[in-house]
């Protein structure tokens, strides 16, 4: 197994992340007039917004997808999670390298490329990015009914998304990938954002951390803000369990996508991980480490492929498409 860690630009967003300088206020607003009530001054003047407050984060949401992504309709319930956006964008950027490196260096783009979304939340955050970006195509899938009739809603109501992506219904939600992916499909990168936390108290002792961070306490009240609805957040066994089962199913469809991947958490997670891809004799396991500001993630990924295979692989489905 050909182990490979590689470390995102320190603290910083991917080079090619929009949101790589700090929120231009008055652009956004200029773009999305609605913004602009939610602006505050902070202490050192400078404008923000109050990202305690789930309706400001959900306005500078609108406001962003409006300004760099051409989306014009993004409703989702206020229950849902409110995704950060440059974050999310990181997730795009760092597969489209990885997409590149056995494509000659270039980024396949256009709708040839195809993604498979696992849980993408009533959002549609990452192949809203992904297709705005690189005209790829994706597949969602929702364990949550009402996620992705929302998440269909904004496919629909979006004319540049509409065709693109599709939602498909997971109506098991220990599985991942069956009953989700055909007998002859095929897909270049599977993402995910798992539902990290395991247990529902965790997911609220979570959310309660968050806004305590920001400055806020939210005591005797129920927390529903915007960490989102907490079933969205939680499943038994946390994101270790969750992972773990992706990666015994990701083998029965070794040879129908390319790369498998996910975010992971916690470091302490990844060991185990490590050892689960072994044990399954994952050829190629990459970890992207992506910090921005106070906060690391990491992008867990892995191929049943080898570097001659994956070329081949590229060869096949991106010839024809267009690459930058
Ligand atoms: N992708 C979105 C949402 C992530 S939250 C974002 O990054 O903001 C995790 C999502 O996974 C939730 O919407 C939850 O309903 C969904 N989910 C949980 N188990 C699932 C499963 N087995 N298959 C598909 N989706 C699942």
């Amino acid at each position: 197994m050909k182990k490979d860690i590689s470390s995102g630009t320190a603290k910083t967003l991917h080079p090619r992340n929009q949101h790589n300088s700090r929120y231009d206020f008055d652009f956004l607003i200029s773009v999305y007039p609605e913004l602009e009530a939610y602006t505050t001054t902070t202490p050192f003047g400078d404008t923000s917004i109050d990202f305690a407050n789930p309706d400001a984060v959900r306005t500078l949401n609108k406001s962003l997808l409006k300004a760099y992504y051409a989306i014009d309709y993004w409703e989702l319930p206020k229950t849902n999670l409110c995704p950060p956006i440059p974050g999310r964008a990181d997730y795009i950027h760092y597969i489209a390298d990885i997409l590149a490196e056995s494509n000659s260096g270039k980024i396949p783009t256009g709708n040839t490329v195809r993604i498979l979304d696992i849980g993408t939340g009533a959002s549609c955050i990452y192949p809203i990015i992904g297709h705005q970006e690189y005209g790829w195509s994706f597949i969602g899938t929702e364990v949550d009914k009402p996620a992705k009739n929302t998440a269909e809603t904004i496919v629909l109501k979006n004319p540049s998304l509409k065709n693109e992506i599709s939602v498909r219904l997971q109506t098991n939600k220990r599985q991942v990938f069956k009953n989700i992916i055909g007998q002859s499909e095929q897909f270049d990168f599977t993402i995910c954002n798992p539902p990290f936390h395991d247990s529902r108290e965790a997911a609220t002792k979570g959310t309660e951390r968050k806004l305590k961070n920001l400055g806020k306490t939210n005591a005797g009240k129920p927390v529903l803000n915007f960490g989102g609805q907490n079933n969205e957040l939680w499943c038994e066994g946390g994101e270790r369990a969750f992972i773990t089962n992706m990666i015994y199913e990701s083998v029965h469809f070794q040879s129908q996508c390319l790369w498998f991947s996910t975010l992971v958490s916690k470091n302490e997670n990844l060991k185990a991980l490590y050892s689960v891809l072994k044990k399954v004799k994952a050829v190629t396991v990459k970890t992207v480490v992506m910090e921005q500001g106070n906060k690391v993630s990491r992008i867990l990924v892995w191929s049943f492929q080898d570097e001659n295979r994956q070329k081949n692989w590229s060869n096949d489905r991106f010839s024809g498409s267009k690459q930058r």
